[in-house]
């Protein structure tokens, strides 16, 4: 992978929880949910293949056929959206956030967000993200999510650029895996729950306290 000057790079997609807004979300709680839901299916969660919560859903569903599946679906995922907006509730942005997204478009650098979160979640914490960002793509707003490649692939497509030019910012292995496979520069940073050593072993470039310290980063 090339280096590539900040003034040089045509777009930067963000991850958002964790990376642009604090975390709040309690995961294993909502795993424990899930699982619990799961078995009441008749449908042992440890036989499963996928890992992510989201992804585990749609294979539940899928095992479960058309009828059982979609009534899963509908309740797993009412237990993810509900547990998404509670925590939207005690979550913000952080300090500098929209000055750093109004700079760099100053500087003609093309921002996205996406993120596995959805929609209702996002805007609650941050009201003006459509008319701030060039794209923004939760979970809600695609057919396939990060990790997978066509969820960062229909962010660039939106913003007209080639991976190889744009930069993926995130806080945790999905965002640095993904970039990977798109061929994107991905950055990590230490405002989410993984560590240094977890983004690079990802195959993170570079890791930054925050997402802030991409304007002190001339080169990449
Ligand atoms: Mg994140």
């Amino acid at each position: 992978m090339k280096k590539i000057k900040l003034k040089d790079v045509e777009g930067i997609v963000f991850d958002f929880d964790g990376t642009l807004a604090e975390i709040k979300i309690d995961f294993p709680a909502i795993y424990i949910k899930v699982h619990e839901l799961i078995k009441e299916y008749g449908i042992d969660p440890t036989k499963l293949k996928e890992v992510y919560l989201i992804e585990l859903i749609t294979e539940v569903a899928e095992i479960l056929g058309v009828e059982a599946g979609t009534k899963f679906h509908g309740a797993a995922t009412g237990l993810v959206v509900t547990e998404e907006i509670l925590s939207a509730k005690g979550s913000s942005l952080f300090e500098g956030v929209r000055e750093l997204i109004s700079k760099l478009k100053d500087m003609s650098i093309k921002v996205g967000i996406v993120t596995r979160n959805c929609a209702d979640a996002v805007l609650m914490v941050y009201p003006e993200i459509e008319q701030e960002v060039d794209v923004f793509l939760p979970r809600d707003a695609v057919k396939f999510i990060k990790p997978n490649p066509q969820h960062l692939k229909g962010a660039l497509s939106v913003l007209g650029i080639d991976g190889g030019r744009a930069v993926m910012v995130g806080d945790h292995p999905i965002d640095i895996i993904s970039a990977h496979r798109v061929g994107m520069f991905p950055v990590g940073v230490l405002t989410g729950n993984s560590t240094e050593a977890e983004l690079t072993d990802a195959g993170a470039k570079i890791v930054l306290p925050s997402a802030m310290d991409l304007l002190n980063q001339y080169y990449f």
